[in-house]
């Protein structure tokens, strides 16, 4: 039986967030129609946070809008309170996705609140998600490491988890928010979460490469039983919070690593790609990724298969 990982390309929120400039409300949705042409299922479309903190993101409910609603794919809206979430709903996301900081001072840095209220405001969230008849799931971020407090103790990672745990949600991800973790800190910390929460709850990371560990991190936490991870194309993408955090790991060269270890992910690698270049000319400028510039390999047996 072949082995599979799901991905959650987060490239038009966690990635265009962070540019300097705005993507236009169009060239957004046409990213996001490339992005399922070319296999992806779960994208995090937009967030739905304080368009004067985040200029990016102010369109949020217009790029719904203009996104042709499918029971095949979840559209993923990042909030980070009730009112986010109920401005989601309204829009239209078909899943929400909650963020919650592991460190303190970087919780109150981002949501102007800390942790002990975040944790209090997802579970409020989970409950009415749960009455809507929608699925929603939570992020612990800066798992791995903090810009403001250093090193997060293992222990503190995981009580967070579980009490987020506590609301039963579908999903739990851990999120290196700002590309400093490694790979053996990955296999320890999916192994103390995962032992602490619910064996319902599934358990999804996210990775930046801020420190060139990501796709290194993405293989440990697949090894240790993750079979969700985030990436954004091109590897767009950062925090405009977390000083000098870079992309997310390319999702086409995740696909890439991953199929030739013989996982499916349901992405067409060519298609994703070339995606990529389109982001490369919409945005001006190169993007961190490898594949963009390296090409699909083999190169031959794929043009065959064209
Ligand atoms: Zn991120």
């Amino acid at each position: 039986m072949m082995r599979s990982v799901e991905i959650v390309e987060v490239g038009p929120r966690d990635g265009l967030q962070s540019e300097p400039g705005i993507m236009p409300t169009a060239a957004k949705i046409v990213f996001i129609e490339r992005l399922l042409a070319a296999g992806l299922r779960r994208i995090e479309v937009a967030s739905f946070v304080n368009p004067k903190r985040v200029p990016q993101m102010a369109d949020a409910e217009q790029v719904l809008a203009g996104l042709a609603k499918r029971p095949d794919v979840h559209y993923v809206g990042l909030v980070l309170n009730r009112k986010g979430f109920d401005r989601a709903v309204a829009a239209g996301c078909n899943e929400i996705g909650m963020a919650v900081v592991a460190s303190d001072t970087f919780n109150r840095r981002n949501q102007g609140v800390g942790t002990d209220e975040s944790i209090a405001a997802w579970l409020d969230i989970a409950r009415a998600a749960r009455t809507a008849g929608l699925r929603a799931q939570v992020t612990v971020s800066a798992a791995f490491g903090c810009p403001f407090e250093g090193e997060m103790p293992l222990e503190r990672v995981v009580d967070v988890a579980r009490r987020c745990a506590e609301a039963e949600p579908f999903e739990i991800a851990l999120a290196d928010t700002i590309g400093v973790g490694v790979p053996a800190q990955v296999t320890e910390l999916v192994a103390a979460v995962r032992a602490a929460i619910s064996p319902v709850t599934r358990l999804r990371a996210h990775f930046h490469n801020t420190r060139n560990t990501g796709l290194a991190n993405a293989w440990a936490a697949v090894q240790a039983g993750v079979t969700t991870l985030d990436a954004s194309t091109g590897g767009i993408g950062g925090c405009p919070f977390a000083p000098a955090a870079t992309g997310n790991i390319p999702t086409e060269d995740l696909v890439y690593m991953l199929a030739r270890a013989g996982y499916a992910t349901g992405v067409d690698l060519d298609a994703l790609i070339a995606t990529s270049q389109w982001l490369q000319d919409t945005l001006g400028r190169a993007v961190p990724g490898m594949l963009v510039k390296a090409g699909n390999f083999p190169r031959i047996a794929a043009e065959r298969a064209a």
